[in-house]
Protein backbone atom coordinates (compact mmCIF):
# COMPACT_ATOMS: atom_id res chain seq x y z
CA UNK A 1 0.00 0.00 0.00
CA UNK A 2 1.27 3.48 -0.99
CA UNK A 3 1.64 6.16 1.75
CA UNK A 4 -1.15 8.28 0.70
CA UNK A 5 -3.69 5.31 -0.68
CA UNK A 6 -6.58 4.77 1.43
CA UNK A 7 -8.14 2.12 2.99
CA UNK A 8 -11.48 0.97 1.58
CA UNK A 9 -14.44 0.64 4.67
CA UNK A 10 -17.96 0.30 4.23
CA UNK A 11 -19.26 2.75 5.77
CA UNK A 12 -17.79 6.78 6.80
CA UNK A 13 -19.76 8.48 9.33
CA UNK A 14 -17.97 11.58 9.12
CA UNK A 15 -18.22 15.80 9.86
CA UNK A 16 -20.30 14.89 12.73
CA UNK A 17 -20.15 18.57 15.07
CA UNK A 18 -19.16 16.15 18.08
CA UNK A 19 -18.29 12.50 18.27
CA UNK A 20 -18.62 11.12 22.05
CA UNK A 21 -16.95 8.18 21.96
CA UNK A 22 -17.79 7.45 26.40
CA UNK A 23 -14.79 5.47 26.11
CA UNK A 24 -12.28 4.91 28.93
CA UNK A 25 -10.95 7.75 28.95
CA UNK A 26 -14.30 9.65 27.69
CA UNK A 27 -12.62 11.06 24.29
CA UNK A 28 -14.81 13.34 22.41
CA UNK A 29 -13.74 14.76 18.77
CA UNK A 30 -15.72 18.05 17.55
CA UNK A 31 -15.36 17.33 14.39
CA UNK A 32 -15.36 13.64 14.35
CA UNK A 33 -15.76 10.18 12.43
CA UNK A 34 -16.25 6.98 12.59
CA UNK A 35 -15.29 4.18 10.25
CA UNK A 36 -17.14 1.08 10.12
CA UNK A 37 -15.97 -2.22 7.89
CA UNK A 38 -18.52 -5.43 7.90
CA UNK A 39 -20.19 -3.98 10.88
CA UNK A 40 -17.06 -3.03 13.21
CA UNK A 41 -15.68 0.30 14.19
CA UNK A 42 -12.34 0.40 12.11
CA UNK A 43 -11.62 3.60 13.41
CA UNK A 44 -12.85 6.57 15.17
CA UNK A 45 -11.31 10.14 15.82
CA UNK A 46 -10.84 13.79 14.63
CA UNK A 47 -12.57 14.06 11.29
CA UNK A 48 -9.24 15.19 9.39
CA UNK A 49 -7.11 12.10 10.61
CA UNK A 50 -10.09 9.50 9.68
CA UNK A 51 -10.91 11.03 6.23
CA UNK A 52 -7.09 10.99 5.28
CA UNK A 53 -7.33 7.37 5.99
CA UNK A 54 -10.14 5.51 4.81
CA UNK A 55 -12.75 6.10 2.06
CA UNK A 56 -15.79 4.55 1.55
CA UNK A 57 -18.34 2.28 -0.27
CA UNK A 58 -21.10 4.69 1.62
CA UNK A 59 -20.71 8.25 3.42
CA UNK A 60 -22.71 9.93 6.00
CA UNK A 61 -22.07 13.27 6.09
CA UNK A 62 -23.42 14.38 9.27
CA UNK A 63 -23.07 17.94 9.94
CA UNK A 64 -25.53 19.27 12.66
CA UNK A 65 -25.11 16.01 14.44
CA UNK A 66 -23.43 14.47 17.28
CA UNK A 67 -22.60 10.83 17.18
CA UNK A 68 -22.51 8.77 20.56
CA UNK A 69 -22.98 4.67 21.24
CA UNK A 70 -25.59 3.43 20.90
CA UNK A 71 -27.91 3.43 24.23
CA UNK A 72 -28.44 0.55 26.46
CA UNK A 73 -31.65 -0.31 28.21
CA UNK A 74 -30.89 -2.85 30.72
CA UNK A 75 -34.31 -3.71 32.11
CA UNK A 76 -37.39 -4.21 29.88
CA UNK A 77 -40.60 -6.28 29.48
CA UNK A 78 -40.98 -6.00 25.88
CA UNK A 79 -44.17 -7.45 25.58
CA UNK A 80 -46.04 -4.97 28.09
CA UNK A 81 -45.90 -1.94 26.21
CA UNK A 82 -49.43 -3.68 24.99
CA UNK A 83 -50.22 -3.04 28.82
CA UNK A 84 -49.16 0.81 28.38
CA UNK A 85 -51.29 2.67 30.51
CA UNK A 86 -53.69 -0.04 32.35
CA UNK A 87 -53.44 0.73 35.42
CA UNK A 88 -52.32 3.74 36.62
CA UNK A 89 -52.15 5.15 39.83
CA UNK A 90 -52.44 1.84 41.64
CA UNK A 91 -50.44 0.35 44.60
CA UNK A 92 -48.38 -1.91 43.87
CA UNK A 93 -49.99 -4.81 44.93
CA UNK A 94 -53.74 -4.25 43.23
CA UNK A 95 -52.18 -3.14 39.94
CA UNK A 96 -50.67 -6.42 40.18
CA UNK A 97 -53.46 -8.16 40.54
CA UNK A 98 -56.41 -6.05 39.12
CA UNK A 99 -54.89 -5.17 35.97
CA UNK A 100 -51.39 -6.73 35.10
CA UNK A 101 -52.12 -10.65 36.21
CA UNK A 102 -55.47 -11.39 35.08
CA UNK A 103 -54.38 -8.87 31.35
CA UNK A 104 -51.50 -11.54 31.19
CA UNK A 105 -53.43 -15.03 32.02
CA UNK A 106 -55.89 -14.03 29.29
CA UNK A 107 -53.56 -12.52 26.84
CA UNK A 108 -50.29 -13.77 27.04
CA UNK A 109 -48.68 -15.82 23.87
CA UNK A 110 -46.30 -16.30 21.73
CA UNK A 111 -47.85 -13.37 19.39
CA UNK A 112 -48.69 -11.67 22.06
CA UNK A 113 -45.48 -11.09 23.32
CA UNK A 114 -43.85 -10.94 19.49
CA UNK A 115 -46.52 -7.76 19.18
CA UNK A 116 -45.74 -5.71 21.92
CA UNK A 117 -41.66 -6.46 21.77
CA UNK A 118 -41.67 -5.64 18.65
CA UNK A 119 -44.18 -2.70 19.22
CA UNK A 120 -41.28 -1.86 22.35
CA UNK A 121 -38.44 -2.51 19.90
CA UNK A 122 -39.83 0.32 17.90
CA UNK A 123 -40.11 3.01 19.73
CA UNK A 124 -37.04 2.20 21.77
CA UNK A 125 -34.69 2.23 17.80
CA UNK A 126 -36.49 5.56 17.22
CA UNK A 127 -35.01 6.88 20.60
CA UNK A 128 -31.53 6.33 19.96
CA UNK A 129 -31.60 2.49 21.97
CA UNK A 130 -29.48 -0.14 20.21
CA UNK A 131 -29.42 -3.05 22.87
CA UNK A 132 -31.71 -3.89 25.40
CA UNK A 133 -31.93 -6.60 28.51
CA UNK A 134 -35.28 -8.48 28.24
CA UNK A 135 -37.12 -10.90 30.24
CA UNK A 136 -40.45 -12.01 29.51
CA UNK A 137 -42.44 -15.49 28.55
CA UNK A 138 -42.49 -17.03 25.63
CA UNK A 139 -38.80 -15.56 25.20
CA UNK A 140 -38.19 -17.14 21.41
CA UNK A 141 -41.05 -14.57 19.95
CA UNK A 142 -39.71 -11.75 22.18
CA UNK A 143 -36.15 -12.50 20.13
CA UNK A 144 -37.63 -12.84 16.71
CA UNK A 145 -39.12 -9.00 17.42
CA UNK A 146 -35.20 -8.06 18.11
CA UNK A 147 -34.23 -10.11 15.20
CA UNK A 148 -36.81 -8.83 12.66
CA UNK A 149 -36.43 -5.15 13.43
CA UNK A 150 -32.45 -5.49 13.56
CA UNK A 151 -31.54 -5.20 17.27
CA UNK A 152 -29.49 -5.92 19.81
CA UNK A 153 -30.43 -7.92 22.74
CA UNK A 154 -30.05 -10.00 25.98
CA UNK A 155 -33.12 -12.10 26.07
CA UNK A 156 -34.51 -13.51 29.48
CA UNK A 157 -36.99 -16.34 29.86
CA UNK A 158 -38.65 -15.89 32.59
CA UNK A 159 -38.73 -18.62 35.31
CA UNK A 160 -41.09 -18.73 38.36
CA UNK A 161 -41.75 -21.62 40.92
CA UNK A 162 -45.14 -21.25 40.22
CA UNK A 163 -47.27 -22.08 36.67
CA UNK A 164 -46.41 -19.40 34.17
CA UNK A 165 -48.08 -18.26 30.88
CA UNK A 166 -45.63 -20.69 28.74
CA UNK A 167 -44.96 -23.55 31.62
CA UNK A 168 -48.53 -24.70 33.52
CA UNK A 169 -46.18 -27.15 35.20
CA UNK A 170 -43.26 -26.08 36.83
CA UNK A 171 -41.69 -29.13 37.08
CA UNK A 172 -40.82 -28.52 33.27
CA UNK A 173 -39.03 -25.46 34.24
CA UNK A 174 -35.81 -26.64 34.02
CA UNK A 175 -36.31 -28.27 31.11
CA UNK A 176 -38.15 -25.55 28.97
CA UNK A 177 -35.50 -23.06 30.39
CA UNK A 178 -32.52 -25.53 28.87
CA UNK A 179 -34.38 -25.83 25.79
CA UNK A 180 -34.50 -22.19 25.48
CA UNK A 181 -31.00 -21.36 25.69
CA UNK A 182 -29.99 -24.14 22.85
CA UNK A 183 -32.49 -22.53 20.68
CA UNK A 184 -30.33 -19.67 20.00
CA UNK A 185 -27.44 -21.25 17.87
CA UNK A 186 -29.89 -20.33 15.55
CA UNK A 187 -30.30 -16.93 16.03
CA UNK A 188 -27.72 -13.90 14.58
CA UNK A 189 -25.18 -13.27 17.05
CA UNK A 190 -26.05 -9.80 18.14
CA UNK A 191 -28.92 -12.03 20.03
CA UNK A 192 -27.55 -13.53 23.02
CA UNK A 193 -30.15 -15.60 25.63
CA UNK A 194 -30.32 -15.56 29.85
CA UNK A 195 -32.84 -16.38 32.43
CA UNK A 196 -34.89 -14.11 34.27
CA UNK A 197 -35.61 -15.24 37.99
CA UNK A 198 -38.76 -12.82 38.56
CA UNK A 199 -37.48 -12.78 42.19
CA UNK A 200 -36.41 -14.17 45.48
CA UNK A 201 -40.41 -14.58 46.67
CA UNK A 202 -41.55 -15.99 43.28
CA UNK A 203 -38.16 -18.43 43.29
CA UNK A 204 -37.54 -21.06 45.40
CA UNK A 205 -33.70 -21.76 46.33
CA UNK A 206 -33.88 -24.66 44.11
CA UNK A 207 -35.10 -23.03 41.36
CA UNK A 208 -32.65 -20.11 41.64
CA UNK A 209 -29.88 -22.72 42.18
CA UNK A 210 -30.56 -24.81 38.88
CA UNK A 211 -31.18 -21.77 36.81
CA UNK A 212 -27.82 -20.02 37.92
CA UNK A 213 -26.36 -23.11 37.18
CA UNK A 214 -27.74 -23.45 34.08
CA UNK A 215 -26.44 -19.80 33.30
CA UNK A 216 -22.82 -20.74 34.38
CA UNK A 217 -22.72 -23.82 32.51
CA UNK A 218 -23.50 -21.19 29.34
CA UNK A 219 -21.54 -18.61 30.21
CA UNK A 220 -24.93 -16.15 30.31
CA UNK A 221 -26.25 -13.48 32.06
CA UNK A 222 -28.97 -13.93 34.78
CA UNK A 223 -30.94 -11.60 35.94
CA UNK A 224 -33.33 -11.26 39.00
CA UNK A 225 -35.58 -8.42 40.51
CA UNK A 226 -34.03 -7.81 44.14
CA UNK A 227 -35.23 -5.61 46.50
CA UNK A 228 -37.54 -3.72 44.34
CA UNK A 229 -40.24 -2.86 47.47
CA UNK A 230 -40.16 -2.88 51.43
CA UNK A 231 -42.56 -5.24 51.66
CA UNK A 232 -39.92 -8.03 49.99
CA UNK A 233 -37.39 -7.28 51.84
CA UNK A 234 -39.70 -7.90 55.09
CA UNK A 235 -40.92 -11.01 53.09
CA UNK A 236 -37.54 -12.41 52.81
CA UNK A 237 -36.10 -11.65 55.90
CA UNK A 238 -39.00 -13.37 57.66
CA UNK A 239 -38.81 -16.68 55.24
CA UNK A 240 -34.87 -17.12 55.26
CA UNK A 241 -33.37 -14.64 57.96
CA UNK A 242 -31.84 -12.28 55.47
CA UNK A 243 -31.86 -9.75 52.78
CA UNK A 244 -32.97 -10.21 49.52
CA UNK A 245 -29.35 -9.59 48.22
CA UNK A 246 -28.13 -12.01 51.42
CA UNK A 247 -29.99 -14.80 50.50
CA UNK A 248 -28.79 -14.62 46.63
CA UNK A 249 -25.17 -14.68 48.14
CA UNK A 250 -25.41 -17.44 50.57
CA UNK A 251 -26.97 -19.23 47.30
CA UNK A 252 -24.24 -18.82 45.34
CA UNK A 253 -26.37 -16.69 42.92
CA UNK A 254 -24.12 -13.80 42.60
CA UNK A 255 -21.20 -13.00 40.35
CA UNK A 256 -20.38 -10.68 37.40
CA UNK A 257 -22.59 -12.43 35.25
CA UNK A 258 -26.12 -11.74 37.90
CA UNK A 259 -27.66 -8.42 37.07
CA UNK A 260 -29.62 -7.40 40.21
CA UNK A 261 -32.65 -5.19 38.83
CA UNK A 262 -33.96 -2.30 41.06
CA UNK A 263 -32.13 -2.53 44.33
CA UNK A 264 -33.96 -0.27 46.00
CA UNK A 265 -34.38 -1.55 49.11
CA UNK A 266 -30.20 -2.51 50.35
CA UNK A 267 -28.62 -1.64 53.18
CA UNK A 268 -24.71 -1.05 53.63
CA UNK A 269 -23.99 -4.83 53.86
CA UNK A 270 -25.63 -5.61 51.06
CA UNK A 271 -24.17 -2.82 48.80
CA UNK A 272 -20.66 -4.33 49.94
CA UNK A 273 -21.52 -8.03 49.13
CA UNK A 274 -23.37 -6.51 45.53
CA UNK A 275 -19.40 -4.90 45.01
CA UNK A 276 -17.55 -7.63 46.54
CA UNK A 277 -19.41 -10.59 44.53
CA UNK A 278 -19.34 -7.85 41.46
CA UNK A 279 -22.96 -8.77 40.46
CA UNK A 280 -24.13 -5.59 38.28
CA UNK A 281 -27.55 -3.35 39.15
CA UNK A 282 -30.24 -2.17 36.66
CA UNK A 283 -31.61 1.18 38.32
CA UNK A 284 -35.25 1.78 36.78
CA UNK A 285 -35.76 5.52 38.58
CA UNK A 286 -39.40 6.18 36.50
CA UNK A 287 -40.70 2.92 37.15
CA UNK A 288 -39.55 2.54 41.07
CA UNK A 289 -41.01 6.22 41.52
CA UNK A 290 -44.42 5.25 39.33
CA UNK A 291 -45.00 2.10 41.82
CA UNK A 292 -43.80 4.66 44.95
CA UNK A 293 -41.79 1.66 45.31
CA UNK A 294 -39.01 4.64 46.73
CA UNK A 295 -35.44 5.49 45.47
CA UNK A 296 -32.56 3.61 44.60
CA UNK A 297 -29.36 5.12 45.98
CA UNK A 298 -27.45 5.13 42.57
CA UNK A 299 -25.04 7.70 44.65
CA UNK A 300 -23.94 4.96 47.03
CA UNK A 301 -24.14 1.77 44.97
CA UNK A 302 -21.80 4.06 42.46
CA UNK A 303 -19.30 5.03 45.75
CA UNK A 304 -19.41 1.27 46.55
CA UNK A 305 -17.94 0.49 43.22
CA UNK A 306 -21.02 -1.24 41.78
CA UNK A 307 -21.69 -1.67 37.77
CA UNK A 308 -24.69 0.58 37.63
CA UNK A 309 -26.92 0.59 33.93
CA UNK A 310 -30.32 2.19 33.48
CA UNK A 311 -33.20 0.18 32.65
CA UNK A 312 -36.91 1.82 32.08
CA UNK A 313 -39.14 -1.74 33.37
CA UNK A 314 -41.48 -2.54 31.50
CA UNK A 315 -43.69 0.20 29.57
CA UNK A 316 -46.91 -0.73 32.26
CA UNK A 317 -44.75 0.92 35.09
CA UNK A 318 -42.89 3.86 33.42
CA UNK A 319 -44.94 4.02 30.87
CA UNK A 320 -42.36 4.32 28.20
CA UNK A 321 -39.11 3.13 27.28
CA UNK A 322 -37.19 6.88 26.88
CA UNK A 323 -33.47 6.35 28.08
CA UNK A 324 -32.92 10.29 27.45
CA UNK A 325 -35.90 11.21 30.23
CA UNK A 326 -34.33 8.54 32.91
CA UNK A 327 -30.96 9.62 32.13
CA UNK A 328 -32.53 13.47 32.60
CA UNK A 329 -34.52 11.97 35.89
CA UNK A 330 -31.41 10.39 37.16
CA UNK A 331 -29.02 13.30 37.16
CA UNK A 332 -31.36 15.34 38.49
CA UNK A 333 -33.04 13.60 41.40
CA UNK A 334 -30.40 11.83 43.21
CA UNK A 335 -28.89 15.25 43.32
CA UNK A 336 -32.43 16.34 45.65
CA UNK A 337 -32.08 12.96 47.55
CA UNK A 338 -28.36 14.04 48.60
CA UNK A 339 -29.10 17.39 49.15
CA UNK A 340 -25.51 17.61 46.82
CA UNK A 341 -25.65 18.85 43.15
CA UNK A 342 -22.59 17.06 42.63
CA UNK A 343 -23.72 13.83 42.54
CA UNK A 344 -24.45 11.59 39.49
CA UNK A 345 -22.75 14.13 36.82
CA UNK A 346 -24.27 14.44 33.02
CA UNK A 347 -20.74 11.86 32.43
CA UNK A 348 -21.66 9.80 34.96
CA UNK A 349 -25.14 9.24 33.70
CA UNK A 350 -24.53 9.00 30.16
CA UNK A 351 -21.66 6.50 30.81
CA UNK A 352 -24.43 4.57 32.76
CA UNK A 353 -26.57 4.46 29.81
CA UNK A 354 -23.88 3.21 27.23
CA UNK A 355 -20.74 1.87 28.12
CA UNK A 356 -21.51 0.60 32.16
CA UNK A 357 -25.00 -0.63 31.08
CA UNK A 358 -22.92 -2.63 28.29
CA UNK A 359 -20.60 -3.86 30.79
CA UNK A 360 -23.81 -4.53 33.42
CA UNK A 361 -25.03 -7.44 30.40
CA UNK A 362 -21.83 -8.36 29.96
CA UNK A 363 -21.64 -6.84 26.60
CA UNK A 364 -18.90 -4.73 27.53
CA UNK A 365 -16.04 -5.76 25.19
CA UNK A 366 -19.35 -5.84 22.05
CA UNK A 367 -21.01 -2.30 22.62
CA UNK A 368 -21.88 -0.01 24.59
CA UNK A 369 -18.84 2.44 23.47
CA UNK A 370 -17.46 3.80 20.08
CA UNK A 371 -13.71 2.60 20.38
CA UNK A 372 -12.13 0.16 16.99
CA UNK A 373 -13.01 -3.51 17.41
CA UNK A 374 -16.29 -3.16 18.98
CA UNK A 375 -19.54 -3.44 17.09
CA UNK A 376 -21.15 -0.06 14.97
CA UNK A 377 -23.89 0.35 17.67
CA UNK A 378 -23.98 4.63 16.69
CA UNK A 379 -26.55 7.11 17.11
CA UNK A 380 -27.10 10.14 15.19
CA UNK A 381 -28.71 13.08 17.51
CA UNK A 382 -29.86 17.04 15.47
CA UNK A 383 -28.84 19.03 17.56
CA UNK A 384 -29.80 21.92 15.05
CA UNK A 385 -32.93 22.62 17.37
CA UNK A 386 -33.61 26.04 19.55
CA UNK A 387 -33.61 23.66 22.71
CA UNK A 388 -29.85 22.44 21.88
CA UNK A 389 -28.60 26.05 20.62
CA UNK A 390 -26.95 27.27 22.00
CA UNK A 391 -24.47 24.27 22.67
CA UNK A 392 -20.61 24.48 24.75
CA UNK A 393 -20.84 21.07 26.23
CA UNK A 394 -22.31 18.26 24.11
CA UNK A 395 -22.77 16.13 26.99
CA UNK A 396 -24.32 18.31 29.24
CA UNK A 397 -27.25 18.96 26.53
CA UNK A 398 -27.64 14.75 25.92
CA UNK A 399 -28.00 14.58 29.50
CA UNK A 400 -30.35 17.92 30.59
CA UNK A 401 -31.81 19.05 27.76
CA UNK A 402 -31.91 16.56 24.35
CA UNK A 403 -35.20 14.19 23.92
CA UNK A 404 -35.37 11.19 22.25
CA UNK A 405 -37.08 12.84 19.96
CA UNK A 406 -33.97 14.60 18.34
CA UNK A 407 -32.37 11.10 17.20
CA UNK A 408 -31.96 11.04 13.74
CA UNK A 409 -30.11 8.01 12.64
CA UNK A 410 -29.28 4.44 14.31
CA UNK A 411 -27.10 1.84 13.04
CA UNK A 412 -26.66 -1.29 15.21
CA UNK A 413 -23.85 -3.60 13.93
CA UNK A 414 -23.19 -0.71 11.04
CA UNK A 415 -26.31 -1.12 9.74
CA UNK A 416 -28.91 1.88 9.33
CA UNK A 417 -32.19 0.55 11.17
CA UNK A 418 -33.28 4.23 11.59
CA UNK A 419 -32.61 7.13 8.78
CA UNK A 420 -33.57 10.54 9.09
CA UNK A 421 -36.41 9.08 11.67
CA UNK A 422 -37.52 6.17 9.41
CA UNK A 423 -36.92 2.74 10.62
CA UNK A 424 -35.92 1.15 8.14
CA UNK A 425 -36.21 -2.74 8.38
CA UNK A 426 -40.21 -2.95 9.02
CA UNK A 427 -43.64 -1.15 8.54
CA UNK A 428 -43.83 0.90 11.93
CA UNK A 429 -47.77 1.70 10.74
CA UNK A 430 -48.18 -1.91 10.39
CA UNK A 431 -47.57 -2.63 13.84
CA UNK A 432 -49.11 0.05 15.48
CA UNK A 433 -52.14 -1.02 13.44
CA UNK A 434 -51.59 -4.37 15.16
CA UNK A 435 -50.90 -2.74 18.47
CA UNK A 436 -54.71 -1.32 17.88
CA UNK A 437 -56.53 -4.14 17.91
CA UNK A 438 -54.53 -6.61 20.11
CA UNK A 439 -55.32 -3.08 22.22
CA UNK A 440 -59.43 -3.65 21.68
CA UNK A 441 -59.42 -7.03 22.75
CA UNK A 442 -57.50 -6.29 26.53
CA UNK A 443 -60.15 -2.82 26.59
CA UNK A 444 -63.32 -5.12 26.90
CA UNK A 445 -61.57 -7.92 29.33
CA UNK A 446 -60.53 -5.00 31.73
CA UNK A 447 -62.90 -2.48 31.36
CA UNK A 448 -65.89 -3.83 30.28
CA UNK A 449 -68.67 -2.22 28.89
ZN1 LIG B 1 -39.05 -5.56 35.84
Amino acid sequence: MHANEKLVVDTLLTRADHVLTCDPSFQVFSPGAVAVHQGTIAAVGPCRDVEQRYEAKETWTLHGHMLLPGLVNTHVHGAMSLFRGVGDDLPLDRWLRERIFPAESRFVGPEFVRLGTLLSCVEMILGGTTTFCDGYFFEESAADAAEHIGMRAVLGQGVLSCPTPDVPDPAQAADRAAAFLESFSRRPSRLVPSLFCHATYTCTPETLRWAKALCRDHGLLFQIHVSETLWETQEIQSRYGRSPVRHLEKLGILDERTLCVHAVWVNEDDLRTLAQTRAAVSHNLESNLKLASGIASLPAMRQAGITVGLGTDGCASNNDLDLFSEMSLAAKIHKAVCGDPTVCSAREVLLMATRQGACALGLGGVTGSLEVGKRADLVAVDINQAHLTPLYDPVSHLVYAARSSDVRHVWVDGVPIVRDGTVQTLDVSHVLGEARRTAQSIRTVLFPP
